[in-house]
């Protein structure tokens, strides 16, 4: 058998919702390992143990576990009853072959009528493995740390404690969506909301056929990559290009960017009220572009009645960009594409505009029927992971 401990930070489970929480975030990792041979997903004292096959490859279900959020870190472990002997002769056992120069025993005693304390039991046993192994104790820097874990009746010792993805489990903090165009950032803003519990629904804007397809493919591939956090996604393909025309006819060059985004947002907005979803997020970052101003950031933002979630806004490119290559996204973004927001834009759009000339602007144009031909004309995709 093959099994694993999954640790969460528990600080981050509000205490009422806990077991809401912790059945989640077991539902998430069930999710996870979809395809492999599971065979128990179980709520231990503070920890969840996943069971598998003795044929389920390790790489493979370590890689997958490193995606879900709200875990803290997680261990192979091997399992047996809670008696000190037996603890001890299957960790010596187990080291059978091992090489190491220095160790360091974690104990964590979960069931406290075990008779040895946890301090207690890091010495019996590092005394023990010491004597086995001839190598020396370090608790800052060992070579190799075994991690024992004792619950009533069973106790569990692993040899490595493998990072999590941190954050909260998708899901505990409701539903949002997402503006994804793409570009570098608007992954990355996605992928942070995922790490604090949102459950994404994704919007992308494309100009076909005035533009090619690239964008759309783009966003395809960003959302599987992103899927693989969340299990199930949905992306609304949106014709932009009709309404960017009809948005020009009117209006001068200085403003288009800004109200492309405008109206956006309101699409945007009205996809998330179908979707029950409480907010939307967007990958700017201030300063970065023309549109990004605190000037325009405001105007943009009156359109929408729902919160506006920018996980970016404070973050330099530099920044944004090494998160982009650590959570898998900066290759696909990197490809080149046609973006809608170029189309009949100036090489200068304006960075301080008001929001009385935009208003004017928009005046003079139906923007009900324009939400309305938005939200019909898109085209809705299902992404599953595993596939
Ligand atoms: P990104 O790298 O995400 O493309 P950017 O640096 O290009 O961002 P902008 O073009 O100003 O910046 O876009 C700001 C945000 O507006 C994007 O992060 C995204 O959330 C949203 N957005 C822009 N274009 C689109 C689009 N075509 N479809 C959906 N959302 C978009
Ligand atoms: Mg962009």
């Amino acid at each position: 058998m093959t099994a694993v401990l999954v640790r969460y930070h528990e600080i981050a489970l509000k205490k009422g919702n806990r077991p809401y929480f912790i059945d989640l975030l077991k539902r998430n990792l069930v999710s996870a390992v979809g395809g492999l041979p599971l065979t128990e997903a179980k709520t231990l004292q503070g920890r969840i143990l996943l069971s598998f096959g003795e044929e389920a490859p390790r790489e493979d279900i370590a890689r997958r576990l490193e995606r879900v959020f709200g875990v803290a870190n997680f261990s192979f472990v091997e399992r047996m009853p809670a008696a000190m002997g037996e603890i001890e002769s299957r960790i010596l056992q187990a080291l059978d072959g091992k090489q190491f120069a220095s160790f360091r025993i974690d104990a964590r005693r979960a069931d406290k009528d075990f008779p040895l304390t946890s301090p207690d039991i890091n010495r019996k046993l590092g005394a023990a493995v010491k004597a086995k192994s001839g190598a020396r104790v370090d608790l800052e820097n060992a070579e190799l740390t075994i991690a024992v874990e004792i619950l009533p009746r069973t106790a569990f010792f692993g040899f490595d404690k493998i990072p999590g993805a941190g954050g909260l489990p998708v899901g505990a903090s409701g539903r949002v969506v997402s503006l994804i165009s793409g570009g570098f950032d608007s992954p990355v803003a996605s992928y942070r909301m995922m790490q604090r519990g949102c459950r994404l629904i994704f919007v992308h804007f494309h100009s076909a056929p005035y533009l090619d397809k690239t964008s759309q493919e783009k966003c395809r591939e960003l959302v599987k990559l992103l899927t693989r956090h969340q299990f199930i996604s949905r992306l609304y393909l949106v014709p932009f290009g009709e309404i960017q025309r009809q948005i020009v006819a009117g209006v001068l060059r200085p403003l288009r960017v800004v109200l492309y985004r405008r109206m956006m947002l309101r699409i945007a907005e009205a996809i998330a009220r179908k979707e029950k979803a409480q907010a939307l997020v967007t990958g700017e970052s201030l300063a970065q572009v023309a549109s990004q101003t605190l000037e325009n950031m405001a105007v943009i933002q009156q359109a929408a009645g729902l919160p506006i979630l920018r996980p970016l806004v404070g973050m330099d490119k530099q920044e944004i960009i090494d998160q982009a290559r650590k959570i898998g996204t900066f290759e696909t973004s990197a490809t080149p594409d046609q973006d809608c927001c170029q189309l009949f834009v100036p090489k200068h759009p304006a960075t301080k505009a008001r929001l009385a000339d935009v208003e004017k602007a928009e005046a003079k144009l139906d923007i009900a029927a324009l939400v309305h031909l938005g939200v019909e004309s898109a085209e809705v995709e299902e992404f599953k992971f595993p596939e």
